[in-house]
This record gives C-alpha cells, sequence and structure tokens, in this order.
C-alpha cells in the first residue's frame, strides 16, 4: 500500500485507493466509516453521493454525510418509508405523505 495511511471508510469499502483530497476522507474513518458508506453505497450509490457531496459546500458537507448516512440506513431498516418513518409519529396520518407528515 502506497501512501501516508489507512483508506477513509469509504475507499476502504470500494477497495480502492484513497486520494489525497478524497471527498469522503473528512467524513468516513477507516472503521466505523465502512459500515456507515455500506449502506450509503447500497441505497444511493458511491458516484451519486460523490457528486452529492461535490456540489455541497465544503463547511456543509460534514452535517450531509451524517444525515445522507442516516438516511441510507433507515431505508435499509425499512425499505418502504426509510427516515421518513423516524419523521412522522406513529400515530400521524402517512396516507399524504409531503402534507400531514410535515406539519
Ligand atoms: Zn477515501
Amino acid at each position: 500500500m502506497t501512501g501516508s495511511g489507512a483508506p477513509c471508510g469509504a475507499c476502504k469499502f470500494l477497495r480502492r485507493k484513497c486520494v489525497r483530497g478524497c471527498v469522503f476522507a473528512p467524513y468516513f474513518c477507516h472503521e466505523q466509516g465502512a459500515a456507515h458508506f455500506a449502506a450509503i453505497h447500497k441505497v444511493f450509490g458511491a458516484s451519486n453521493v460523490s457528486k452529492l457531496l461535490a456540489y455541497i459546500p465544503v463547511a456543509d458537507r460534514c452535517e450531509a454525510a451524517l444525515t445522507i448516512s442516516y438516511e441510507a440506513q433507515a431505508r435499509l431498516q425499512d425499505p418502504v418509508y426509510g427516515c421518513v418513518s423516524h419523521i412522522c409519529s406513529p400515530t400521524a396520518d402517512c396516507q399524504s405523505p409531503g402534507t400531514a407528515c410535515f406539519a
């Protein structure tokens, strides 16, 4: 292995070399990051997430990476509602998402 250290979690998962300036490196650590990224890759796809992060200002990327990770894990746990099931209270009427749910 070349480079200064271990690959980030995303590159570890993708089995690729983690280059300097890797868009994922600040947000996915070597150990836990790989597990988080596995969920993200399964739901959104690595290239989509890298493009998405690239569009977001650097200052906001940490939050974005966290919420994407959260969304991905929620979507794996609940393929139908994903994180919407967390947003809606259990008693909320989810028949018309986008109206009652988010009021
Ligand atoms: Zn990397």
